[in-house]
């Protein structure tokens, strides 16, 4: 008996050591996503537009958040929120970027970002008085004044912290993690473009932006939800996370989980925070699991009972131990 007993103690420490040598990914969490989803896209945000006091608390929560998961400031003089006030035609507004990150063991490795915006377009026609292009969105408005905005894009905010709890989890890799949650993403990228022009983020491997996480449609074809990653000249990117996915996962098949933008002519890739830094000739590739077609897409209706957080669960426990796989083989390159 005792015997026995050592023998599975053995075995316990074994697994237990082979599970946190890649992170614990069971720290990605329907029940935490939705937590999450729900109190980004509660009413008391007010549909977090840029500027709006609603978008300012949603940029403390998010501060917040990051300091419990242990993420540090970009550097030690610097605050998590970053503030910048930008200019769209005739307005100015001041927005907050929050980052944090999780240093790397190689201060030569290039960078890895993870981002997602946070702002979304706010309440009644405040926003398309502003932003005329959006006032077609607005007067689909009648009881419901709130556009939520829960999976456009609570769903990636939530996405960016699970990851970054996973990531703290694992041991750490010679490239620095950072956790970017932008502003003014629905005023042309405005947050990421204050970003980028502030930071000169340097030497960078590969930008991934979360966008709208929590509805997809299971293609029928290929049986699966594919995660849609959209680039331009990085194609190299997909076949990359393909590649460690069947590593990490040990999959034999041939499936290919991540796919190419599936239509190019709506210009998915242009229209999110991932093209700023792709300007710069930084590989960044936007990973969304819906579209612009979607039923409740810049609508009030864009509620936290409408995503499925199941699916988030399944897409970013897979997000996060191929791209914990692929650094890890890359080892700081
Ligand atoms: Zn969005």
């Amino acid at each position: 008996m005792v015997r026995l007993r050592v023998l599975f103690a053995s075995c316990w420490c074994f697994v237990a050591a082979a599970s946190f040598s890649q992170g614990d990914t069971s720290l990605i969490r329907a029940a935490v996503l939705e937590q999450w989803v729900r109190a980004l896209s509660h009413d008391s945000m007010q549909g977090r537009m840029s500027g709006s006091s609603g978008a300012q608390k949603a940029a403390l929560w998010i501060a917040t958040a990051f300091r419990q998961i242990k993420l540090k400031p970009l550097s030690p003089k610097k605050s998590m929120i970053l503030p910048a006030t930008v200019e769209t035609g005739r307005l100015r507004v001041r927005i907050n970027n929050v980052v944090g990150v999780i240093p790397g063991t190689d201060p030569s490795a290039p960078a890895v970002y993870f981002t997602a915006h946070y702002d979304h377009v706010g309440v009644g026609s405040a926003f398309s008085e502003s932003f005329p292009k959006f006032a077609p969105f607005h007067k689909k408005t009648d009881k419901d004044s709130i556009f939520n905005g829960a999976n456009d894009n609570a769903s990636g905010i939530a996405g960016l912290l699970s990851l970054a709890r996973y990531f703290f989890s694992a041991p750490r890799l010679p490239n620095t993690l950072v956790f970017a949650a932008f502003d003014g993403e629905e005023f042309d990228n405005l947050g990421s473009s204050a970003y980028v022009g502030q930071q000169e983020p340097g030497k960078v491997k590969l930008v991934l932006n979360l966008e709208m996480l929590g509805r997809a449609r299971m293609d029928s074809s290929l049986g699966h939800f594919p995660i849609v990653t959209y680039s331009r000249d990085d194609k190299w990117v997909i076949d990359s996370l393909n590649k460690y996915y069947r590593i990490a996962f040990g999959d034999t098949s041939r499936t290919k989980y991540f796919l190419p933008d599936p239509y190019p002519e709506r210009q998915l890739y242009e229209r999110s925070d991932n093209y700023i830094f792709a300007l710069e000739g930084i590989p960044a590739n936007g990973i969304m699991m819906t579209n612009d077609q979607d039923l409740y897409y810049h609508h009030p209706a864009d509620e936290w009972q409408t995503l499925d957080y199941g699916l988030m669960e399944l897409v970013l426990r897979r997000i996060a131990l191929t791209v914990y796989q692929w650094l890890k083989a890359s080892g700081g390159s």
